[in-house]
């Protein structure tokens, strides 16, 4: 199924790669994944335009208004993207979870959750890059820069860079895991390119102080807790950043919080922002 697409079609789901989580679309296309929902950026794409290219997939979409904004789910059945409507409005947040097809330990999680980072529980420093979350447009901050950040993902060549589409329960979360993988298997169907570049910067190693404030570096594994860092390169928003040396090591504790020069920072290879 995943290679009956036409020339055009590839090319229309490649204008809306802006507008729609393509490493999500895929899975939905392919049968993997129930569902997605999204909101629309109207200066990128019309309501139209994605109505019309959804649909020549064969699936089905609805559109609602949300906090002053379009939403849209997508589903293989037209019931199922009904559904995803009705529970996000009602915020069923737990039913909402079961249809985009996320982890049932991790809609648990998410549920109790308060105002807590889980990731700050991560067992590997050097995570499954499946897990990581390299950049994603819905972590904006308050005083962001625009202009700087479109530069970023344009680099990026992507503005969402990830594979695990919603918050894992915690990092070692196996379930997780698999859905990364599949999401990664079913975008490499559609778009191999696409799924390498992906790969590309997931495999990067980082470390986050804010948000849109990091550094991101190929590494190789030294010790079991020491790397050394290679080309590393910071975000367009990253400030005093020269405390590192560009071609150097860092060590990482027992706890996974990384300490340079006194100062304790996140987890290496890890994702503070959503
Ligand atoms: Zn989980």
């Amino acid at each position: 199924m995943a290679d009956d697409l036409s020339k055009s079609q590839k090319k229309n789901l490649m204008d809306i790669k802006e507008t729609i989580h393509i490493q999500e679309l895929a899975p939905v296309y392919q049968g993997k994944k129930p569902g997605l929902f999204f909101s629309l950026n109207k200066s990128v794409c019309s309501k139209e335009k994605i109505k019309d290219i959804i649909e020549s997939l064969g699936l089905s979409i609805v559109f609602w208004k949300e906090y002053g904004s379009l939403s849209f789910s997508v589903a293989q059945e037209k019931e199922i993207a009904k559904e995803i409507k009705k529970t996000r409005l009602n915020e069923d947040f737990g039913e909402l979870g079961k249809l985009l097809g996320y982890p049932e330990c991790c809609i648990d999680e998410n549920m109790q959750r308060v105002s807590r980072y889980p990731y700050r529980e991560a067992g590997d420093f050097e995570l499954p890059f499946e897990m990581n979350i390299f950049f994603n447009s819905n972590s904006f901050g308050d005083n962001l820069d625009h202009k700087k950040l479109m530069e970023f993902t344009k680099k990026c060549d992507h503005r969402d860079v990830f594979f695990v589409s919603h918050i894992p329960c915690s990092m070692s979360c196996k379930k997780s895991l698999k859905k990364g993988v599949n999401n990664k298997t079913s975008l490499k169907k559609m778009f191999p390119d696409l799924a390498e570049r992906y790969e590309k910067w997931l495999k990067k190693g980082f470390i986050v102080f804010d948000v849109l404030d990091f550094i991101y570096f190929d590494y190789e594994k030294l010790e079991e807790n020491k790397i050394k860092i290679k080309n590393m390169q910071k975000t367009p928003l990253a400030k005093k950043r020269d405390l590192f040396n560009l071609e150097g090591y860092i060590e990482l504790d027992d706890g996974q919080l990384t300490t340079i020069n006194n100062e304790v920072y996140s987890y290496f290879k890890s994702i503070l922002f959503y």
